[in-house]
């Protein structure tokens, strides 16, 4: 006999821990059922049933059978048979997947009303007085069509809600409960021809028709275009499937003594202690969220309905303790019965977060570990942005998807010319658009902040807005944009063109006028000026406690990239262990311009040792502060990495210059030379050009002076008793040649400069093109050291320049899920971590022990840093502000 599949369990049947089979619906529903929680009765439709239904278009043997044996079994319990005219059992059809995939899909209630068993509901329902049922039968019977007739068979939800308009207003009111049964009645008809007209065919009446259609309507709900789209922007694999909650139905609509309403274990905004939640009485379902009539805090219930208050604090007590986190819950409450419906581990803010995190420690619920776990970096960082003071409670004129967050204040402008000319003459700017495209990307620089009124997370906007770290809200749909007209409409306010307004990239609201900012606590915390010792601020004493066992528990180092004494200064009090990228080109801009361009145009050995010469104290200089801050620690500087001619003037700018002096019969002197060198140097892809390594190579002398003037800081600090740790890298090594070549001088240089004051000087080089780690055994033999450098290894192993893609095309494969997340932001374990795992398991076979780094943008991106820490890096770098970040995730790692 062939062993039957399971594809339908009973809420006893299940618990929390089965997820993947049951959903997180189902899942909780069980568990709450086991821990004695009044749970109304119901079975759950596994993920499997549903991958086979939409793998073969049919329903998989036995399932059928199956859903009949807890029909029937449900029905006992109940005492009731499913749609009996006499006295019917309904039941919800509840979608329900491993994820939470909110709004992406639904749910039917009251399955098993027909024209019929609406009349048994009403008798049953009955108080005694005469019709006293009806009205709540009619209006149960009107909520099955519309929620079937949109769910299941796709008849647009407007069209209910049209007629649904129609009837209050023939009743000259906007509340639902002035519907009386008539009403209500009539209200059935229109829907039913509103369905009859969109599928064809006439409402179902049969209530197992009914039910096999709901389930069916779920199955497929996983493959709808939203939920798809949804599953590939959240990384959520495309074949789990969703189970499906058959749960039989109580009512909150039955009159003043029920109603239906949600509830927080804990203030999900906050994370303070306390009850939180809202009730809306003699309503069923959605009503509460959809907003239709205003609901009251359910510290209300306690008036309302004590008994029921009661005991639904108790089973919040009950739930918290045993899932030892927020929960959130919805419940309805049937003639003063209280049903549980719903529970799961609720969302919570950045800050609740970690306050929760915080007291449940304190309440002995969880560990330190388990603490960190429930945190992370993306949290971190957002509690790190600077806010907006809403002690004065502005007023939120409307809100829009927080895409990437910051607290941005500006004058509204129209167009990126705009918000470019504006911003010149040092004015802040928010440019306003409906949608961005590539062509804004000027304007979207120059702005303070980025608002539009179409697109998600993954909109141009977005994206471009998240890679240079700039605020912006998108989507904000109730947002009219008139670029023509120079302003914008929303909720009856008229914004123009110079007006003050302030977004907020984080909650996604929009403000009119200046809302004052204020500082992060926690970035004040991380500065040192604010004391978790002493501080009130229950936040700060949170993450004080938390990064501080992160960084009891991590085994990544974590470094930072400055330039700068000042940056290198700052990281340190954000807890940097040492510089892992320190660039030397930022030291070549400003006055010291003049200097680089008479080493680009020098003719002779001696106009280029002059040059050099001059540039070699300056070096030193920058050297010896920085080395100065980290003392004690690691700082790996990198000898010279962009194009020279990034140096020089624009070669159409310095064309027309020479060309009008000409005309005018001027000698152009020293530009004609330049001009030369310009076109000399042009190239075609400077990313792929004279750069890096090879510039060394080329330019006598340039990698000798940065070497030298590193040695000689150092060895100025030994003097001075102190601790300098230098490491030499070179960037763009591609073969160990080229390596061998600038060690072999270099090692020249600081034994000369050591002989005085011994200074450890390590050499090591950039892994940052695809062939040096497909040959980093080899170039092991010529490194102390590797670091990543993940942002070229990106670009070059996907063939595209980062300073070009981003904006042209990221958004497209964004939405069509080639990308979960643009490889710049998070880095590709698939591709480029390939050729980062080759790269340290060849380079450390060649070279036992040799210390691997990485200091790319990825050093600071939390997905990133698990992955560096899987592959066994010794440390990650990033920038200043993302320390806390990586020192975090660092130790999310481990446990
Ligand atoms: P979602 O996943 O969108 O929250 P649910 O399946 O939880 O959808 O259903 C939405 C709402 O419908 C619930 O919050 C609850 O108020 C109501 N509901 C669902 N099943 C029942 C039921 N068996 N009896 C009464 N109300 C129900
Ligand atoms: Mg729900
Ligand atoms: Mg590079």
């Amino acid at each position: 006999a062939t062993t039957k599949h399971k594809y339908v369990y009973g809420f006893a049947e299940g618990n929390k821990d089965l997820k993947d089979l049951l959903g997180g619906k189902g899942a909780n529903l069980a568990e709450m059922t086991n821990l004695g929680l009044p749970v109304p009765p119901g079975f759950i439709i596994t993920t499997e049933a549903c991958k086979a239904y939409l793998a073969t278009g049919a329903e998989p043997d036995g399932l059928a059978e199956q859903v009949a044996t807890h029909l029937a079994a449900l029905e006992s319990a109940m005492g009731k048979r499913l749609g009996d005219p006499a006295d019917p059992l309904l039941v919800s059809v509840r979608s329900g997947a491993k994820f939470s995939m909110p709004g992406m899909m639904e749910t039917v209630l009251n399955v098993g009303l027909n024209d019929e068993s609406v009349a048994g509901l009403a008798r049953q329902a009955s108080d005694g007085g005469p019709g006293s049922g009806d009205r709540f039968a009619w209006d149960s019977y009107r909520r099955l069509i519309q929620m079937f007739g949109k769910t299941v068979c796709d008849v647009p939800g407007e069209e209910f809600e049209h007629a649904l308009d129609d009837a209050k207003r023939a009743k000259g009111t906007t509340n639902d409960l002035d519907l009386d049964a008539d009403d209500l009645r009539a209200l059935v008809g229109a829907y039913k021809k509103i369905f009859a007209k969109h599928t064809g065919r006439e409402f179902p009446q049969p209530p197992r028709e009914q039910l096999d259609l709901a389930v069916r309507a779920v199955f497929e709900s996983w493959n709808a275009e939203r939920a798809v789209l949804y599953r590939r922007q959240e990384r959520i694999p495309a074949d789990l499937g969703t189970a499906v909650n058959i749960v039989a139905m109580v009512f909150g609509n039955l009159g003043p003594d029920s109603g239906t309403g949600v509830a927080f274990t804990r203030d999900p905004a906050t994370g303070n202690q306390g009850i939180y939640g809202d009730y809306l009485a003699n309503a069923q379902g959605e009503d509460v969220v959809a907003g239709i009539r205003n609901t009251v805090p359910l510290q209300e219930l306690e008036r309302i309905d004590k008994r029921s208050y009661d005991e639904l604090l108790r089973n919040m007590a009950t739930l918290e303790g045993h899932y030892r986190d927020l929960c959130d819950i919805e419940f309805t409450i049937e003639r003063g019965k209280l049903w549980m419906l719903q529970t799961r581990v609720g969302k919570r803010t950045a800050a609740a977060a970690f306050n929760i995190a915080n007291h449940l420690v304190d309440e002995g619920m969880i560990d330190l570990d388990e603490a960190l776990h429930r945190v992370n970096g993306a949290q971190l960082a957002q509690l790190m942005f600077p806010r907006f003071d809403l002690s004065g409670s502005p007023e939120v004129v409307t809100t829009g998807v927080g895409a990437s967050p910051g607290a941005a204040v500006g004058r509204v402008v129209f167009t990126s010319a705009r918000a470019v000319e504006l911003a010149g003459q040092g004015e802040r700017v928010i440019l306003v658009r409906r949608e961005t495209n590539p062509d804004d990307l000027p304007g979207m620089i120059a702005a303070q902040g980025i608002l539009t009124a179409r697109g998600g997370k993954t909109s141009h906007a977005a994206v471009v807005a998240r890679g240079m770290g700039k605020t912006c809200l998108c989507g904000a749909d109730n947002l009219d944009v008139d670029v023509k007209a120079g302003r914008f409409t929303v909720g009856g306010h008229v914004v123009n063109e110079g007006d003050i307004v302030s977004i907020d990239g984080t909650s996604g609201c929009l403000y009119l006028g200046e809302v004052p900012v204020r500082p992060s606590e926690v970035v004040q915390y991380f500065e040192g000026s604010v004391d978790p010792a002493t501080s009130t601020d229950p936040l700060v004493v949170a993450v004080h406690r938390i990064i501080g066992h992160a960084d009891e528990v991590r085994r990544l180092r974590v470094r930072t990239n400055a330039d700068t004494g000042e940056d290198a200064a700052r990281a340190r009090r954000f807890g940097a262990e040492g510089i892992g990228l320190c660039r030397t080109e930022h030291m070549f801009l400003g006055d010291r311009r003049e200097l680089v361009e008479r080493l680009i145009l020098a003719r002779t050995e001696s106009e280029r040792n002059e040059a050099l010469d001059a540039l070699l104290p300056l070096q030193r200089a920058d050297f010896v502060e920085i080395f100065r801050e980290m003392d004690g620690l690691p700082v790996t500087v990198r000898l010279i990495d962009p194009p020279l001619h990034e140096f020089l003037p624009s070669l159409e700018e310095l064309a027309v210059h020479v060309a009008v002096a000409q005309e005018r019969g001027e000698d152009p002197g020293k530009d004609q030379a330049l001009l030369a060198a310009v076109r000399r140097m042009h190239e075609q892809n400077p990313m792929l050009g004279l750069r890096g390594v090879r510039l060394g190579l080329v330019i006598p002398g340039l990698f000798a002076m940065q070497v030298r003037a590193i040695t000689e800081a150092a060895a100025q600090l030994v003097a001075e008793g102190r601790d300098p740790r230098p490491e030499i890298m070179v960037p763009l090594v591609g073969a160990v040649q080229e390596l061998e070549t600038v060690r072999v001088e270099a090692e020249k240089i600081i034994s000369e400069v050591t002989r005085e004051h011994a200074v450890e000087v390590l050499i090591g080089t950039m892994i940052e093109v695809p062939r040096a780690a497909l040959t980093a055994g080899q170039i092991a033999e010529a490194a102390e050291f590797f670091s990543f450098g993940t942002n070229d290894l990106t670009q070059m192993a996907w063939g595209f320049s980062r300073d070009d893609v981003e904006g042209a095309f990221f958004w497209r494969y964004l939405e069509l899920g080639i990308f979960g997340i643009s490889p710049f932001e998070s880095l590709d374990r698939d591709g480029v971590g390939r050729l980062v795992r080759i790269a340290v398991d060849e380079g450390r076979a060649a070279r036992p022990g040799l210390k691997i780094g990485v200091c790319g943008e990825h050093g600071g991106d939390p997905e990133s840093v698990h992955f560096f820490h899987e592959v066994g890096l010794d440390y990650v770098s990033c920038s200043p502000f993302r320390v806390p970040v990586a020192r975090l995730e660092a130790g999310r790692a481990v446990i």
